[in-house]
């Protein structure tokens, strides 16, 4: 993938390291198991405490973007940059106007607004901050336990996570959450497995975007998109180690749809050819 020299996004905040996500976390954790001791020696409710506690909690940056970028962060905020650029316009098509997401990297731990995760959790987003977050760890497991490394590879799992979020801004992630209380789990599951589908299409709308107007897209990249796009499947990812946030990794479809719905999006370039929810045949 082409991407040294352009643009870097100025909403990628970097939490990475001891000044970072992780010692906010460990105080929080220690602080808090010794106030719910203490809230039970009084007779409270626990429950009522995390509820004023998660109000209390920081939902907006706190982390610096204008820190100094390696060569990971850049190529991160080059990617993030592209969706901007993408998404702006195809919104704009639309009649609508795009925010754009912040993009947060971490190392080990990370208290989201959706909740503590961990770099076993893998990339999320988090709908209630609208925040992307990456353990660019997760890239290199992609590389070495996962052989489905590349750039481009971490492009596409940028782009996917992206997707979350214009599902979001287009009330499709609200449509999805309000019929859980509606149906029984195993529909509910058949809702969350479509909705990650649609992402993997909006990834490629995306990367059909991004090559059309940038030339980016090399020989070889699609194919690592799309070799990403497998190994990620729920069917690969299924016996590894859950955190503490809803993982963006147990329902997201078989490989082989997964990567359908990537070309897709990637062959028509069209969003309106990506309504996962209304098709029989995933
Ligand atoms: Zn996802």
């Amino acid at each position: 993938m082409l991407w040294q020299g352009r643009r870097e996004s100025d909403n990628v905040e970097d939490a990475r390291g001891s000044g970072g996500g992780g010692r906010l976390v460990l105080g929080g954790g220690i602080g808090t198991v010794v106030l719910v001791v203490l809230y039970l020696l009084l007779g409270g409710d626990p429950q009522a405490l995390f509820n004023s506690q998660q109000a209390q909690l920081p939902q907006t940056a706190q982390y610096d973007s204008q820190a100094p970028r390696d060569e990971a962060s850049k190529f991160v905020a080059v990617v993030l940059a592209d969706t901007e650029d993408a998404w702006n316009e195809i919104f704009r098509q639309m009649g609508r106007e795009y925010q754009e997401p912040r993009l947060v990297l971490f190392t080990d731990m990370i208290q989201s607004g959706c909740g503590f995760a961990s770099g076993a959790t893998g990339p999320f987003y988090c709908p209630q901050d609208r925040r992307v977050y990456i353990d660019l760890g997760f890239f290199r497991e992609l590389q070495q336990r996962l052989g489905a490394g590349g750039d481009f590879a971490e492009a596409y799992v940028i782009a996917h996570e992206v997707g979350h979020h214009v599902q979001n801004l287009l009330g499709i992630s609200d449509r999805v959450q309000a019929m859980r209380r509606r149906v029984s789990e195993a529909e509910y599951n058949q809702l969350s497995v479509r909705l990650e589908l649609q992402a993997d299409f909006l990834a490629g709308v995306w990367a059909r975007y991004a090559d059309r107007t940038k030339h980016v897209v090399e020989a070889g990249d699609i194919e690592e998109a799309i070799r990403a796009a497998n190994a990620v499947g729920d069917d690969r990812l299924q016996s590894r180690s859950r955190g503490y946030v809803v993982p963006d990794s147990f329902t997201h479809g078989t490989s082989e749809q997964r990567v359908r719905w990537f070309r897709r999006g990637y062959e028509t370039g069209d969003v309106s050819q990506g309504d996962t929810f209304n098709t029989r045949e995933l």
